[in-house]
């Protein structure tokens, strides 16, 4: 065998070695985006992964907040502050970064030769970096930045298309997480008011009592009704009708403690689980809560009249008014029917 031929096969040989090992990492990354269930450690679990094939001496992970327009970037690695690493500028308008505007790709060999990002001019002084968007159907999510400080690093094909190919399924990783968040918070969620619904509130009774029961402890439910609802709806519309439930939600949102637990019982009803209150306590909670809708200031369509809102209260305690989930809503539903009898914008237990 001449020479050239045993170069050409030693070539190919190693290309072919190199094939091999590619392959393997890209079904072990594969493997380690697809089993991850929650978007924090799916972003540990990407900078780990590309981490270990492409030995960045810097990585970031940036996401766009659609709802604030701004970039957040949940993962440096090795830590240091955001302000560092990316502009204020790109920080509260992503839109000024090329990278996410266009869905391009950015991938700078040698930043002596190149022109460069904003987000990286300032810390770098030698080397170059792999800025890669985060993609969800044609559209940019965020993006992956790698820098390695060592000249010429990003240079090879084979190797800018690895890194896509990664951060491609990074992508749609993120994706299926936020889609599966987005899913369980919907089941649990009334979509008016944002507060939890009916179906989490019976999953949670359940549980709570069972708590209670084993720490000893009282839990008192409120369910509140609000006075005259339909007539509202009649006179001023559904939208105002709907106004008022989201007023009314945040309003007692606002007033109960972080272990309590709100949800919309029914149409314009609502139900608080209060877990080691007894009723003297949970009375004086409605009460205040009952106050606080008293002062709401509701404007009509027009802007000229603005109305106000009153509702009414049943408590009821475990296990003084009844020994599971059903029993204390029952109670608690006597005792709002007690108030409403009572001429309403009252508060009563049985
Ligand atoms: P009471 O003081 O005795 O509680 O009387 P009420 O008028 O408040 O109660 P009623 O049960 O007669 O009427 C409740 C109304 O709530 C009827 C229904 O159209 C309205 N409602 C239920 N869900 C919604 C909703 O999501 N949005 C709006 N705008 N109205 C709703
Ligand atoms: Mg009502
Ligand atoms: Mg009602």
């Amino acid at each position: 065998m001449d020479n050239r031929i045993e170069e050409e096969l030693r070539i190919a040989l190693d290309q072919r070695d190199r094939n091999i090992k590619e392959l393997s990492y890209l079904m072990y990354f594969s493997c380690l985006m697809n089993d991850e269930m929650q978007e924090d450690s799916l972003y540990k679990r990407m900078s780990w992964a590309l981490k270990e094939h492409f030995e960045p001496d810097i990585l970031a992970i940036a996401t766009i907040d659609m709802e604030k327009n701004r970039l957040d970037v949940p993962l440096i690695d090795p830590p240091m502050p955001v302000s560092e690493l990316i502009s204020e500028d790109i920080l509260t308008n992503p839109s000024h970064c090329d990278i996410l505007r266009t869905g391009k790709e950015h991938i700078v060999t040698d930043i002596r030769y190149e022109p460069v990002c904003k987000c990286v001019a300032h810390m770098l002084q030698e080397g170059g970096y792999a800025c890669i968007p985060l993609m969800v159907g044609g559209i940019p999510i965020g993006m992956i930045l790698l820098i390695k400080k060592q000249g010429c690093c990003w240079e090879e094909k084979q190797m800018q298309k690895l890194l896509m190919v990664c951060v491609g399924l990074a992508s749609s990783a993120l994706y299926r997480v936020r889609l599966l968040e987005y899913s369980k918070h919907a089941a649990i969620t009334d979509a008016l008011t944002g507060i939890y619904n009916r179906r989490f509130f019976d999953e949670m009774l359940g549980k709570q009592i069972a708590l209670s029961g084993r720490n000893k402890e009282p839990l008192s439910i409120v369910i509140a009704d609000i006075d005259n609802f339909k007539k509202l709806n009649d006179v001023y519309g559904h939208i105002i009708g709907d106004r008022a439930l989201q007023y009314v939600a945040q309003m007692m949102e606002n007033c109960i403690r972080s272990s309590d637990i709100l949800a919309r019982y029914g149409g314009e009803e609502f139900v608080i689980i209060m877990p080691a209150t007894n009723t003297i306590n949970a009375m004086e909670k409605a009460e205040q809560i009952r106050q606080c809708v008293e002062s709401i200031k509701l404007e009509t369509e027009s802007g000229v009249e603005t109305l106000s809102l009153t509702i009414s209260a049943g408590i009821a305690t475990f296990p003084a008014h009844g020994i599971d989930g059903n029993m204390v809503v029952m109670a608690a539903d006597k005792a709002l029917l007690l108030a409403k009898e009572r001429g309403k914008n009252t508060v009563m237990t049985s």
